[in-house]
């Protein structure tokens, strides 16, 4: 009988619950972690903020803008703000960047509804916002939820307005209305994807008409007149804005055991909160870390301020270049880890995974090789000797992780940034923390999974 146990012991996979196996003392590590999180989640909900917050945290830690031309040293840190959306920090390794330099990739971009250029109009006397939704949501999710308007209005004379209402609890919040179930026959006719259409995701933003008088649209010009008085903005303003309505949930914990974090933007903050930390602690690595928080991820990452742009091609660039090394051989030596979630199983929609390879709360940082759809289609799948090195780092470092598919084969899919981090030459694998609600409005995650994917993040660049 022990001969088998011992056997098992030796050639079995062993992948367990994380919260079986860490002590007191390093659980109270993973829940003071993730205090700092939950502060992140409510302060940094739009890439914006987030790059703001994020910029802010690193000076206060020595970091600054990387100027071209200038000589830093091993040690030296640096951040690459790319139009206060995407941001890079850089911490300058004791090797040249030729010898590889070691990436850590998250996006602060999630789901939410996009406010329209020209958004705003009045219907049976109530005022209302156009949106486009930003992301792969469910849209039936997102009525009948306290929601926050964040982002700026660029005015013509170059000004920016910063516009956040609804976080503080003195302020108004807005609302997507959906039917009642008294009068939703015909509505409940229809599929769940299309219980709620795109052209149907309508903010109520005001019903009080400017004053007593027979002129119309009196709402819509008591909301512009107040947009006015706080913005200085007329209508026209929306065309140059970047306004994006999202849950106006605070971050908290989940379960009687708090064990858990729900919150609306984890995915990726879940992920980009831990590389940003890691970073910070990052004193004189061998080699040159890199953490690049994205945007634009969850539209395919297009743009100049998205990762299929070449800004972090030519962040690594400018390091080379400042070191007189050449870039391509810095990228072809280099290494990434793509930090974004993964779906974890759920225990009522557990037939949409399989088993054996679903990525399951509480069991650490989740290692996925490949995501994509239809036989990995669209996927950067790793080789299996940068696997082979990255499950050597975590085993050495007595980091808890194991691995995860995204969901069944056929049952869907997605991707990441991975791809195009690899298309630079780079090592790269998907690395990060199981989500449930993936895309909600509120999303559920483990803290220990969380603390883990700090730890991996800290040992990879340090
Ligand atoms: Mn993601
Ligand atoms: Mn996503």
């Amino acid at each position: 009988m022990s001969e088998i146990k011992d056997l098992k012991k030796e050639l079995f996979s062993e992948h367990k619950n994380g919260l079986k196996l860490v002590n007191c003392e390093t659980y109270n590590k993973i829940t003071d972690y993730c205090e700092g999180y939950k502060d992140f989640l409510n302060s940094a909900k739009t890439e914006r903020e987030a790059v703001a917050i994020a910029i802010a945290t690193a000076e206060q830690k020595g970091f600054k803008p990387f100027e071209f031309g200038k000589k830093y040293s091993a040690g030296d840190k640096v951040y690459f703000n790319n139009r206060g959306k995407t941001v890079a920090f850089a911490v300058i390794g004791k090797e040249s960047a030729d010898k590889g330099v070691n990436i850590t990739a998250a996006h602060i971009d999630s789901p939410r509804l996009d406010l329209k250029p020209n958004p705003l109009y009045e219907e049976v006397e109530l005022a209302l916002f156009k949106t486009h939704y930003y992301g792969g949501i469910r849209k039936y999710q997102w009525t009948a939820i306290p929601l926050a308007l964040h982002g700026v209005f660029a005015l013509k004379d170059g000004t920016i307005k910063q516009v956040t209402i609804g976080e503080n609890d003195n302020e108004p919040k807005f609302v997507i209305n959906d039917l009642l179930p008294h009068l939703a026959t015909e509505q409940n006719k229809r599929t769940l994807a299309e219980g709620i259409k795109g052209e149907e995701l309508n903010v109520l933003i005001g019903s009080k008409p400017f004053k007593d008088d027979d002129a119309s649209e009196l709402v819509k010009l008591n909301i512009l007149k107040l947009l006015n008085e706080k913005y200085g903005v007329c209508e026209d303003d929306f065309l140059s804005a970047e306004l994006e309505m999202v849950p106006a949930f605070k971050a908290c914990d989940i379960g009687f055991d708090g064990s858990m974090v729900g919150g609306y933007g984890q995915d990726d903050r879940v992920c980009a909160y831990p590389a940003l930390t890691a970073i910070l602690e990052v004193e004189n690595p061998q080699k040159t870390a890199i953490t690049i928080l994205a945007d634009k991820e969850e539209i395919g990452s297009m743009g100049n301020t998205g990762l299929e742009s070449d800004f972090l091609r030519f962040v690594i660039g400018d390091i080379a270049d400042m070191q007189g090394v050449n870039p391509t051989v810095a990228l072809r030596n280099s290494k990434c880890l793509s930090a974004d979630v993964n779906a974890a199983l759920d225990p009522t929609f557990q037939d949409v995974s399989d088993r054996r390879n679903a990525s399951q709360l509480n069991y650490g940082v989740v290692l996925t090789k490949y995501t994509g759809a239809r036989g990995k289609s669209g996927s950067s799948d790793a080789s299996a000797e940068y696997m082979a090195y990255v499950r050597n780092m975590l085993d050495n470092a007595n980091i808890i992780w194991h691995t995860g598919e995204l969901g069944k084969v056929d049952a869907g899919g997605g991707g990441t940034v991975a791809q195009y981090i690899a298309n630079m030459g780079v090592d790269v694998v998907d690395l990060g923390v199981p989500v449930l609600s993936m895309h909600a409005p509120f999303e559920t995650t483990s803290k220990l999974d969380i603390y883990m994917c700090y730890r991996t993040m800290y040992e990879f660049m340090k």
